[in-house]
């Protein structure tokens, strides 16, 4: 029998029929997205070193998929989870937080980082409060980068037989492209090509971290100050290069991968797609982090979508039809 949690990871790589990309697909993760893998390594780990113990209560703050997967994981194995977030959070995403029974703190968006109420310093000061509280901690947790080096690298490897030539990931945490990217690399002896795709004006890319509609990936921290602030998750020596995607480019990219593979993703996978599809090479590997069921309201939305000016010229193809 298996159980829920054995379940997280073990994820299909499908062959794309109108470009030679191969696909892994995350958001069959059984918590819908590539970040259940972080969540799973990061509390087993932490029970493994003492960190979290039986009646712990788990602490992060986060909105995003880490949140969800996190409160999965909680609700699996028994913990209280405690999700700190900016008061601007979409509802859904509370209310979905608060379905897996997890506790919602919100605090006033854009506090600067050294606030003591910015969330990452509020979701610190609350696992040092309650008893039994553990912070995750996602962009500095080596748990993080470490199980894509165990189990989504080896899984591309094994699933393209070796013949992978090139990876490409967006880059939130760092986590998936630094663990994935290191094992592929060392396991074809430094052939493989690994590849951020980054949206537009994000810092990782070197943009100037202005604020980019693409959600959950990419750093909107200032290049010339980030240099001390990129995630210990984010390993810069793995990634070869990294291309910087316009918003367009991706929401047409994730609107044509429903459209024309049957593939309903997000707006990362719509950006790390971009990229890929652009890429030469004889055995390109992409990695779509999440379901587009989440942003039907938006990348998937005509209305949303011309509202930001993305629905002109090819896009003009996809409205539908009114009915007068
Ligand atoms: N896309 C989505 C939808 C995500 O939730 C995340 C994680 N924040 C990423 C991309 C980036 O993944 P990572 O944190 O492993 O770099």
């Amino acid at each position: 029998m298996t159980g829920l949690l054995d379940l997280v990871g073990g994820t299909p790589l499908v062959r794309l029929q109108h470009t030679a990309v191969h696909a892994k697909l995350e958001y069959l993760n059984p918590g819908g997205s590539v970040k259940d893998r972080a969540a799973l390594s990061m509390v087993l780990d932490a029970e493994a070193s003492g960190a979290l113990r039986p009646g712990g209560t788990i602490v992060e703050g986060t909105s995003g998929n880490t949140g969800l997967g996190l409160a999965q994981v909680a609700a699996a194995r028994g913990y209280r989870m405690v999700c700190v977030l900016p008061d601007k959070t979409a509802v859904e995403k509370l209310d979905a937080l608060r379905a897996y029974g997890a506790e919602v703190v919100l605090t006033p968006s854009a506090l600067p980082r050294e606030h003591p109420n910015h969330v990452m310093r509020y979701a610190q000061r609350i696992a040092d409060d309650r008893p039994g509280g553990w912070r995750a901690d996602q962009y500095d947790n080596p748990a993080n980068p470490a199980v894509h080096f165990r189990t989504t690298g080896p899984e591309i490897w094994e699933a393209t037989e070796g013949r992978v030539t090139h990876f490409v990931a967006t880059i939130g945490t760092g986590g998936t492209i630094s663990g994935t990217g290191r094992y592929l690399k060392e396991a074809s002896g430094g052939r493989v090509r690994v590849i951020g795709a980054d949206p537009v004006t994000s810092a990782y890319g070197g943009g100037d971290g202005s604020p980019f509609a693409v959600e959950a990936a990419g750093h909107y921290v200032h290049p010339q100050t980030a240099d001390d602030l990129w995630p210990e998750s984010y390993h810069r020596d793995v990634v070869d290069e990294i291309f910087s995607v316009p918003d367009r480019d991706s929401v047409h990219a994730c609107r044509s991968l429903a459209r024309t593979e049957g593939l309903l993703v997000g707006g990362s996978s719509g950006t790390a797609f971009a990229v890929a599809r652009q890429v030469t090479g004889d055995c390109v590997v992409v990695l779509l982090p999440d379901s587009g069921r989440a942003y039907l309201s938006k990348y998937h939305s005509d209305t949303w979508c011309r509202r930001q000016g993305f629905l002109d010229g090819d896009l003009d193809t996809f409205v539908s039809p009114v009915v007068t």
